[in-house]
């Protein structure tokens, strides 16, 4: 997989050198932070992140204990795999569920992060589960985005809810949810409509849809190619909707990581899922610590 690959391959080389040595100084540790450093910082992670990251591995790292140890360089890569897992969000995050049924999930994103597709997939995820999801298609805008739905829909077999692109997507959303109870269909889900950028109209419009239908999550799609864009998308739709999760997609491509390791910490909000392909079942939840040893390899 591409995904990584630089930072990967930097950090190992990094840990590699320090692996190598029966004693570590302070030097030593300094040194290995300055690479590790620059190695994040390319792979574009937050500046503010790689700070309070380096910070925090060196505070540990520079003690009498790792000084000591007969394998400083293995205690040092330790260190730094549970900070980048803490990074990251520690443990994997589930999804909100509701007491009461449906649970309502709502899907949020610019154009293009993978939003329509990605709530296909996650419907199949529930469907694996055993339960039995409507699809919500208030997406208005985006040419085609109605029909990619009901194909996504027919492809798993689950009920697609939709208006045409004529209606209210508040409506679009209250209707489904009513027609959601009446079939007892125990999860919903809405896709949203996106746009290329953020503006008023498309966050009040989300807004609106928040307040109608009170969803238990709300989840942001991010594309993790876009790197720090997608962590600054993610921070604005967080501050207007405050979001339940993020949904961080195309780490199939050769995606460098820095919206894998900041959006967390950037937004506090949890990464639950990571879709890593095009096809209906790329869709896997997020584990930070199975996140961090593959980054570091
Ligand atoms: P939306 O505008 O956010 O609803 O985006 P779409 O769901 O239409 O996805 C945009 C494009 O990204 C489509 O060509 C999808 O097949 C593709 N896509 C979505 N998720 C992934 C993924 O995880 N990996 C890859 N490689 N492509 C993806």
């Amino acid at each position: 997989m591409a995904a990584f690959e630089g930072l990967s391959s930097r950090l190992q080389n990094v840990f590699g050198k320090l692996k190598g040595k029966g004693k570590v100084s302070e030097n030593d540790v300094k040194d290995a932070m300055r690479e590790v450093r620059l190695a994040l910082l390319e792979a574009d992670v937050n500046f503010k992140v790689v700070k309070d990251f380096i910070n925090k591995v060196k505070e540990k790292a520079i003690g009498q204990d790792v000084m000591e140890s007969f394998t400083p360089g293995m205690v040092i890569i330790d260190i730094v795999n549970k900070e980048l897992t803490s990074l990251m969000g520690e443990t994997q995050s589930k999804l909100n569920k509701s007491n009461k049924p449906p649970t309502i999930i709502m899907m949020a994103g610019l154009q293009g992060a993978g939003k329509t597709t990605t709530t296909g997939k996650l419907a199949k995820y529930l469907q694996k589960q055993n339960h039995k999801p409507l699809l919500i298609a208030a997406d208005i805008y985006r040419p085609a985005a109605i029909k990619q739905l009901q194909i996504l829909g027919e492809q798993i077999d689950a009920p697609v809810f939709s208006l045409g692109d004529k209606a209210n997507p508040v409506d679009i959303a209250k209707q489904g949810l009513q027609q959601a109870k009446e079939n007892h269909n125990d999860y919903v889900i809405i896709d949203t409509a996106g746009r290329l950028h953020i503006d008023e109209e498309l966050m009040n419009e989300l807004k609106e849809i928040k307040e109608t239908v009170k969803p238990d999550e709300v989840l942001l799609v991010v594309d993790s190619m876009t790197g720090q864009d997608a962590v600054n998308v993610a921070e604005s739709f967080n501050e207007q909707l405050e979001l339940t999760g993020v949904v961080l997609t195309k780490l199939d491509g050769d995606t460098r990581g820095g919206a894998a390791l900041s959006v967390k910490a950037v937004t506090g909000k949890p990464i639950k899922f990571a879709a890593m392909g095009e096809k209906i079942d790329a869709l896997e939840p997020f584990y930070p610590d199975r996140m961090a040893s593959r980054i570091l390899g």
